[in-house]
């Protein structure tokens, strides 16, 4: 039940209009893009609330922790571990009024309030003639849940996660302080790095506010490679090759045939290419090196048997082959479980792959995978016709992935629905650090409950 008065106290932080109670008006903030079957129930006693700037956070944040009600900031909604839903009565926090970005061209910077959403970002960035390179996946998240999550996506393979972009962050932590770390700078060693700590703390540390963005240069020109291969194996064994080879893509993705015909029919488009599995490469830069580079990757393809590659470069031509690949997870949820994002060390993908084949020869089940392929992360789904196994299924999965140095999760996070496994796979001093951190944050643990961390 949530405190007499709250309402009232929350419309005179933040207005009338700001404050929305009632299930069937806030039915859309109570859950998340988890599949169903595993999703954490929303509790719909909550009342939701849409600041304007971060005093208004601030003052949100002291009412509740003063009388130890629970928030639960919310982004664009689209993550994939629970973490924005609501699992106790209390108030959701939508930043989808703070959406202001600012482009600083002299420093190569964007500063973005927290409820831009990457679409918003990537559109400011194009027309002001700089490039930000990060796409994970869908264009709705918004610029807090991304660094909150420490998104990935497939281009993470050149420049790295959002984390490796991130240069400053305003911060209201759950006391209601507001703070800054970092800034518009390259190099800061004053002290133990805060900032850091906060990107991928999933809502559980504070809630962001503001984040400065390094930005690149325009790149003058990209080509999406298409590298077909009759088997899993020869692919995949040739992402070693490629990134020892000098070349290093915007992305590289392993793609099956069978998915990205049922993710294209999903769309209501067609996939023409010829090949049993992929790798697609996106290459950026100069037009006379991207197209050595296609050049060098081509040969490498065939010399690991692969097929005749084909290169896209109108963009239409490029975008459909990237939404029909990041489509795969819509085409396929509806059936699905839950989708794993296990990551190993890249040379290790293979090996990965395999085993998970095996696992799903030993229990009879159908397991679609694909995934960042050079960057060892592997998105495989349990499906609910194979409910019944899902825990076995799951657990072997993410075995498999430990004994081959790899991790549980590589950019989804944690959320609330693999706290179970954090704990399993966690030495428990690690455990035991974590908490700490997150009492000095949190004393009374109001921030995003059950998430991340039980405490
Ligand atoms: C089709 C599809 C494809 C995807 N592909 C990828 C991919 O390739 N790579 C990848 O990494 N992810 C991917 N995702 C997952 C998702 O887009 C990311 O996790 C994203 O970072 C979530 O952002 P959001 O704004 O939607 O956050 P939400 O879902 O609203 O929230 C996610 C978490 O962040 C917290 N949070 C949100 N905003 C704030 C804030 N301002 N301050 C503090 N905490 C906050 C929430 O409390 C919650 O714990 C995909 C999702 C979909 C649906």
């Amino acid at each position: 039940m949530l405190m007499e008065g709250l309402v009232e106290q929350l419309e005179g932080i933040v207005g009338r209009e700001s404050v929305v109670r009632g299930k069937d008006k806030m039915e859309s903030y109570l859950f998340d893009e988890t599949c169903i079957p595993v999703r954490p129930s929303a509790v719909p006693d909550c009342v939701l609330v849409k600041p304007a700037n971060s005093m208004e956070v601030s003052r949100i944040l002291r009412l509740a922790n003063e009388n130890k009600i629970p928030v639960y900031p919310r982004g664009g909604g689209t993550g994939l571990v629970g973490g924005a839903v609501p699992a106790r009565s209390g108030i959701i926090v939508s930043l989808e009024k703070m959406n202001r970005i600012e482009i600083d061209g002299e420093n190569l910077m964007a500063v973005a309030e927290a409820g831009a959403t990457l679409g918003g970002l990537l559109k400011a960035v194009e027309e002001a003639g700089f490039s930000f390179p990060p796409h994970p996946g869908d264009e709705g998240a918004q610029i807090g849940g991304l660094v909150a999550c420490n998104a990935g996506g497939a281009r993470a393979v050149k420049h790295g996660v959002m984390r490796s972009f991130v240069r400053g962050l305003e911060v209201v932590l759950p006391t209601g302080e507001i703070l800054t770390f970092g800034g518009k700078l390259l190099k800061d060693n004053m002290g133990y790095n805060l900032m850091h700590l906060i990107i991928g703390s999933e809502g559980t540390l504070g809630i962001i506010t503001k984040v400065v963005l390094r930005l690149n240069p325009k790149t003058p020109y990209s080509l999406t490679l298409l590298l077909p291969f009759n088997s899993r194996h020869d692919a995949l064994n040739t992402v070693p090759r490629i990134l020892r080879s000098g070349v290093t893509p915007l992305a590289l993705e392993y793609v099956e045939k069978e998915l990205m015909e049922l993710s294209a029919e999903h769309l209501g488009e067609k996939w023409v290419f010829e090949g049993e599995v992929f790798l697609i490469a996106i290459l950026a830069g100069e037009e006379n090196v991207v197209y050595s580079e296609a050049e060098k990757l081509s040969q490498i393809c065939v010399e690991n048997n692969g097929l005749e590659p084909s290169v896209a470069e109108r963009r239409d031509e490029q975008e459909s082959i990237l939404r029909i690949r990041s489509n795969i997870y819509t085409a396929l949820k509806r059936d699905s479980m839950d989708i794993l994002d296990t990551t190993v060390p890249p040379s290790a993908i293979g090996r990965l792959a395999d085993a998970i084949d095996t696992i799903a020869e030993k229990h009879g089940a159908y397991i679609p995978v694909y995934g960042h392929a050079a960057d060892g992360n592997v998105h495989s789904h349990i499906m609910k016709r194979d409910a019944e196994k899902y825990e076995a299924i799951k657990r072997e999965i993410y075995e498999t992935t430990i004994s081959l140095g790899g991790t549980i999760t590589g950019e989804h996070g944690v959320g609330k629905i693999r706290v179970k496994e954090l704990y399993r796979f966690t030495h428990p001093k690690k455990i035991e650090l974590m908490k700490g951190v997150k009492r000095l944050f949190d004393p009374n643990n109001i921030l995003n409950p059950s998430t991340v961390l039980e405490i």
